[in-house]
């Protein structure tokens, strides 16, 4: 039980409300993720009450880190840190105050210039001396002599200071947070994406995530071709996804003897197809193995040569699992935005060496028909064609991106 005194974060979720019977296993997944999300020795408890959530902090917590850590957790439509207090006027009082101030502060500057508010009581405890009007008349009028500048709009006010009277303590509160929706991580089963070190698969596994899947990646790469630069940057990105994904798991597979093999064995205007096709393979035997059931990709319609709509369906044609293209009607500007609002911008950026920029042409075919590909394919030597898992290198991060194996 939290104390009077002591602080706690109400989490607003909206669309695992609707889940009906799933409800509790929405919830449940919540309460985990905001667990593990939070920083280590800050929570004493997390329960659910009314159709919200309440994250209990330790005593010593910082709860501007909690916050804003469990800002990032899907599932979450907004948090508000509420001060726990004894049902004593002056200890209200003092709250009131306190979530005014705080309130006003976090105001973006436009509404801060003369800012209104509310109070809104709520009386769970009927036994509560005063009825919720006067308990909205007494604490506004006290906030209004302690905070200047505040006007009171009981219509469409800026802030709203909320009051909570239960049976043993009032719950405080009057700034809110927002936090991304969607679905909690986890909630919508398992996915593995193909991440290359662009703008654009990091943000296509973000997509997923946020609908609940937990999300893997593979990256190929072609050492001595690609550089521990273009390495080095791939797990830059798995440790910004991690503390959206709760986790992140990225699978280095090395590509050189593919890739060698499609450009010594295969037409040359073929050789983007191919890989890709190959690396598709890949990817669903690795997926299979693991017991994941998709895969997904970057791809946006006809953004470049390999990403056209015969070679998207030539590329598919080689994978085993249903594959997840969350971009595809995106537009590049669209996603560039996104991943600044992510995170990842600034490291997709940066230059390096992909293993397609090294090894296939200049002017790939942009039609090819599956027979021909599948014709030019079965030259490869029979590892390449095969089911079997390919022999990949597991990057483990934690929920807040340290690599810990
Ligand atoms: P991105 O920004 O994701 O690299 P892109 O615009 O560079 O995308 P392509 O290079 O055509 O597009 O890649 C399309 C998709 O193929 C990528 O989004 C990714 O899912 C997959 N892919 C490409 N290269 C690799 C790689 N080296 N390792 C894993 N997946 C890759
Ligand atoms: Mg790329």
């Amino acid at each position: 039980m939290i104390h009077p005194g002591e602080e706690t974060i109400l989490v607003r979720y909206g669309e695992i409300g609707l889940k009906g019977k799933n409800r509790a296993l929405f919830e449940n997944r919540l309460m985990n993720n905001l667990g593990a999300a939070a920083p280590r020795g800050s929570v004493a408890r997390i329960h659910r009450r009314q159709g919200r959530l309440y994250v209990d902090l330790l005593p010593d917590a910082d709860s501007e880190d909690a916050i804003a850590h469990m800002s990032r957790v899907f599932g979450v439509v907004s948090l508000s840190p509420a001060l726990v207090t004894p049902l004593e006027d002056a200890a209200m009082e003092r709250a009131a105050i306190s979530a005014a101030r705080e309130a006003v502060a976090s105001l973006e500057t436009s509404a801060a210039i003369s800012p209104s508010f509310k109070v809104e009581a709520r009386r769970a405890n009927k036994g509560y001396a005063k009825t919720s009007p006067e308990i909205n008349t007494w604490l506004g009028g006290v906030i209004l002599d302690a905070v200047s500048g505040l006007s009171v709009d009981v219509h469409e006010p800026d802030i709203r200071i909320v009051v909570e009277i239960r049976s043993d303590a009032a719950y405080v509160l009057g700034r809110t947070i927002r936090g991304p929706g969607g679905l909690p991580v986890g909630s919508a089963g398992r996915g593995l994406a193909l991440m290359s070190g662009g703008i654009d698969s990091p943000v296509a596994a973000w997509q997923l995530m946020k609908r609940g899947l937990s999300v893997e990646a593979i990256h190929f790469h072609t050492p001595p071709f690609t550089g521990p630069r273009a390495r080095r940057k791939v797990e830059e990105l798995g440790s910004i996804l991690a503390p959206w994904g709760i986790g992140f798991t990225l699978h280095m597979c090395h590509f050189t003897e593919a890739a060698t093999a499609i450009r010594e064995n295969c037409p040359r205007r073929l050789h983007l197809t191919i890989m890709r096709r190959i690396m598709l393979r890949q990817a669903s035997a690795l997926a299979q193995s693991r017991g994941i059931p998709v895969l997904l990709t970057g791809d946006s319609l006809g953004q470049v040569a390999s990403q056209t709509l015969e070679n998207l369906v030539a590329t598919d044609d080689a994978a085993t699992i249903p594959v997840l293209r969350p971009l595809i009607g995106l537009d590049k500007e669209e996603i560039m935005q996104r991943s600044r609002e992510i995170g990842s911008y600034e490291t997709s950026i940066l230059p390096h060496e992909d293993c397609c920029s090294v090894f296939v042409p200049s002017d790939p075919q942009t039609t090819p028909s599956i027979e021909k590909v599948r014709s030019a394919e079965s030259a490869l030597p029979d590892f390449l064609l095969g089911d079997a898992p390919p022999r990949v290198d597991t990057l483990v991060f934690d929920q807040s991106g340290t690599r810990t194996t």
